[in-house]
């Protein structure tokens, strides 16, 4: 499989006062096509420092990001960004909606800088909506919604463009209960369908599960990169196998009949 992110060598200091910090240690791994990715540390780790480096928000010090065939690392701010619009969707902690506008606009508004018409534009959001479940919500404006409702929003604008990678930094660290489960979920089934990557920051080893592959990083350096064995499974799929397993009774008899006829 061709791999979509290759990052060599980075490296990303940050001077405060005298001191210098290393929030990323000499980090490389490659990322393919379709890979549902979760960067893995506890609080400090570098992992935002990682995201940024990786989605072109931030530069680094020393290294390379390479995306598709192009090193972002050493590309202008304007070619960036378009670099960005084209090819990247962001979900962020904190939803990052414009408070003024519905969640509509807020969804509609990356397809401006693609030059389709306002028509277009709505009726492709309002779908996108639809499916995070907010078809009935689209004319709220964000305080008008919970958390959950937010970040579901926040999820519709970074998939509407069909981005080639998703990245999403600790997207559910401001939600409580069952809501990071379905946001979860919400990521992942699109990326899974339509093979897009996503690469998903967390320190929560539970989300974390969720991901084809693991990436632990403590004090800027990876300390553990692992295929996920244990793929998180929705209800339904852990009881389809439960059930695979535990035979029922009347499926244990029509297994006893089949013994008895050999
Ligand atoms: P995480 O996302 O895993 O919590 P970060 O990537 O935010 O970790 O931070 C990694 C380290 O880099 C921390 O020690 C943090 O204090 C430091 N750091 C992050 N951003 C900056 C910055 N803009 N200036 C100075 N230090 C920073
Ligand atoms: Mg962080």
């Amino acid at each position: 499989m061709a791999s979509i992110i290759k990052i060599q060598n980075l490296r990303k200091v940050y001077p405060v006062g005298k001191e210098r910090i290393v929030a990323l240690d000499n980090v490389s791994f490659e990322i393919e096509q379709g890979e549902i990715c979760c960067i893995l540390g506890t609080s400090g780790s570098g992992k935002s420092t990682l995201l940024n480096q990786l989605a072109g928000l931030e530069k680094p010090t020393k290294g390379s990001v390479v995306i598709g065939k192009t090193n972002i690392s050493t590309l202008s701010e304007n070619r960036l960004a378009k670099f960005r619009q084209k090819y990247i969707g962001f979900v962020f902690q904190s939803y990052n909606l414009l408070p003024a506008y519905t969640a509509l606009e807020n969804v509609a508004m990356p397809l401006m800088f693609r030059g389709m018409s306002k028509g277009k534009r709505n009726k492709k959001a309002a779908q996108l909506l639809k499916l995070v479940g907010l078809g009935k919500r689209i004319y709220h404006k964000p305080t008008q919604m919970s958390g959950g409702q937010q970040q579901r929003v926040g999820i519709a604008r970074a998939f509407v463009c069909k981005p080639k990678i998703i990245f999403a930094d600790e997207p559910t660290g401001n939600l409580d209960s069952q809501t990071p489960r379905d946001v979860m979920e919400l990521m992942v089934n699109p990326c899974r369908q339509y093979n897009e990557t996503l690469v998903l920051v967390t320190h929560d080893r539970d989300l974390a599960l969720y991901a084809d592959r693991i990436i632990t990083l403590q004090d800027g350096r990876i300390i553990n990169d692992e295929k996920n064995q244990s793929i998180a499974r929705t209800e339904e799929q852990i009881q389809a196998e439960q059930e695979a397993k535990e035979p029922t009774e009347e499926k244990e008899q029509e297994t006893a009949e089949q013994t008895e006829e050999s």
